[in-house]
C-alpha cells in the first residue's frame, strides 16, 4: 500500500500538546518524508517546550506507525527559539574557572531527583557518545532528563547533541540550558570558544564543575547524566564528595589497557563510596557490512568477567558501528531513531530506571 505524506499528516493531526492545539496545525512537523513504508520526521518545538515534549514525539511516532503499510518510523526532537520570544538576556559572567566555594557539605541540586554520572578511566572510549544517547534513550522513556558535559578538556556534547547556541542567562547568574532530542543540557563547550584550550588545575576544575551544577537552572529532572572527563581526577573527586551522587556506570573497551584504567575508575568510586551502577562494553565487536564476518576488535569477554569479579551489573554490549560513529557528528543520536541500537540504549535505559 502507497502511503501519501497528506495521510500521515491527517494522522498526525491527532497528536495534541499538554496546552492544546495539535502538532500540524501548530507548524511543528517538518521535514517529513515517506519512503516505500519508512516514515520520518521532526518536530520542531520552542526551546521552552523542550523538554516537556519527549511524550507527544513518543506519541507522534506510535500513531504513524499503526498505519497500515508504515513499517519503520523516525520521529526526531528539535527545538528552537521562538521568533519573538522575550530575549533572554546577555550570557552569564561567569567567570568560568575560579575556585570552589562552599564547604564540605554534600549538595543536593533542588529539583534534581538524582545524578548519575558516566565514567571511564581512560579517554576515547565512548564515553561521550554513550552519555548522549543514554540520556536520549531516557527521556524517550518519559523520564525527565538532563545532560550535563563535564568533560572540560574535551567537551563534545554540543557536536553530539546537536547544540551551537549560547546559553543566556536573564539576571547574569543562573545559566538557562539548552534543550535537544528531549534532553535539557549544558556544556562548558558552549561557554567558550571552540577552539579554546582550556588549560586548568585542581581547584579551577573543581570550580568549573560546581558552577555548571548549581549555576544552572535544571528545573525539575528525574535524572541528570553527567559526562565526566576520563580518569579519576580532580572533577571525579568534587562530583563524588561534594554532590549527591546517586551512582557512576562505567565505559570501557574489551582492550586489557581499557580493561586496567577500568578498573582504577571502579575502585576510585568503590572507595568514595559511590555505588557503581554498572559496566558497559563499548566497541566490542565488529560486523562487517560486506563479507558478514565477526571480528573481536580488540579482544573480547575482559570487561564481562570484571563486571563479575567486582559484583557489578554488566549493563550491554555496544559493537564498533559507523552510524553510531557518524550520528555522533551530525547532532544526532542514534538513540532518538529506531533500529538495534537504539534497542540497545533504551534496555540499558530500562536497567537503570
Ligand atoms: P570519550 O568520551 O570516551 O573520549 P567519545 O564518545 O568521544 O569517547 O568517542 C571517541 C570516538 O569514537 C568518537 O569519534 C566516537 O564517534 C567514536 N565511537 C565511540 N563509540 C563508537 C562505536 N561503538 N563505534 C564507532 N565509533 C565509536
Amino acid at each position: 500500500m502507497t502511503i501519501s505524506k497528506d495521510s500521515v499528516l491527517a494522522e498526525l493531526k491527532r497528536v495534541s500538546l499538554p496546552d492544546g492545539g495539535d502538532i500540524v496545525s501548530l507548524g511543528m512537523v517538518r521535514a517529513l518524508t515517506v519512503d516505500d513504508g519508512t516514515v520520518s520526521f521532526v518536530l520542531e518545538v520552542p526551546a521552552e517546550l523542550g523538554p516537556r515534549m519527549e511524550p507527544v514525539r513518543s506519541a507522534a511516532e506510535q500513531v504513524v506507525k499503526a498505519m497500515p503499510g508504515v513499517g519503520k518510523v523516525t520521529a526526531v526532537l528539535t527545538s528552537h527559539q521562538a521568533k519573538g520570544a522575550q530575549d533572554p538576556g546577555p550570557p552569564p559572567n561567569l567567570r568560568i574557572g575560579r575556585h570552589p566555594t562552599g564547604g564540605n557539605a554534600r549538595v543536593r541540586l533542588p529539583g534534581v531527583e538524582r545524578i548519575i554520572a558516566v565514567a571511564s578511566g581512560k579517554g576515547g572510549v565512548g564515553k561521550s557518545t554513550i552519555s548522549s544517547n543514554l540520556a536520549v534513550a531516557m527521556a524517550r522513556k518519559g523520564l525527565r532528563t538532563g545532560l550535563l558535559d563535564a568533560d572540560i578538556h574535551g567537551p563534545s556534547q554540543p557536536m553530539m547533541m546537536g547544540v551551537s547556541a549560547r546559553p543566556k542567562s536573564p539576571d547574569g547568574t543562573k545559566i538557562r540550558p539548552l534543550s535537544a532530542h528531549g534532553v535539557t543540557m549544558m556544556s562548558i563547550g558552549l561557554l567558550l570558544p571552540s577552539d579554546e584550550a582550556v588549560i586548568w588545575r585542581g581547584p579551577m576544575l573543581m570550580g568549573a564543575l560546581q558552577q555548571m551544577l548549581q549555576q544552572v537552572e535544571w528545573g525539575e529532572l528525574d535524572v541528570l547524566v553527567v559526562d565526566l572527563p576520563p580518569g579519576t581526577g580532580d572533577v571525579q573527586l568534587t562530583l563524588c564528595q561534594r554532590f549527591d551522587l546517586f551512582g557512576a556506570v562505567i565505559v570501557c573497551t574489551p582492550q586489557e589497557v581499557a580493561l586496567l584504567d577500568a578498573r582504577r575508575a571502579i575502585t576510585m568510586f568503590n572507595r568514595l563510596k559511590a555505588p557503581v551502577l554498572g559496566l558497559i562494553e563499548n566497541m566490542s565487536h565488529f560486523e562487517c557490512p560486506h563479507c558478514g564476518g565477526h571480528s573481536d576488535l580488540f579482544g573480547s569477554g575482559g570487561a564481562r568477567r570484571m563486571a563479575n569479579e567486582f559484583g557489578i551489573p554488566f549493563l550491554a554490549e555496544i559493537p564498533v558501528s559507523v552510524p553510531l560513529r557518524s550520528s555522533g557528528d551530525t547532532g544526532m543520536p542514534v538513540a532518538a531513531g529506531n533500529g538495534p541500537l537504539a534497542e540497545i540504549f533504551g534496555s540499558i535505559a530500562e536497567a537503570l530506571a
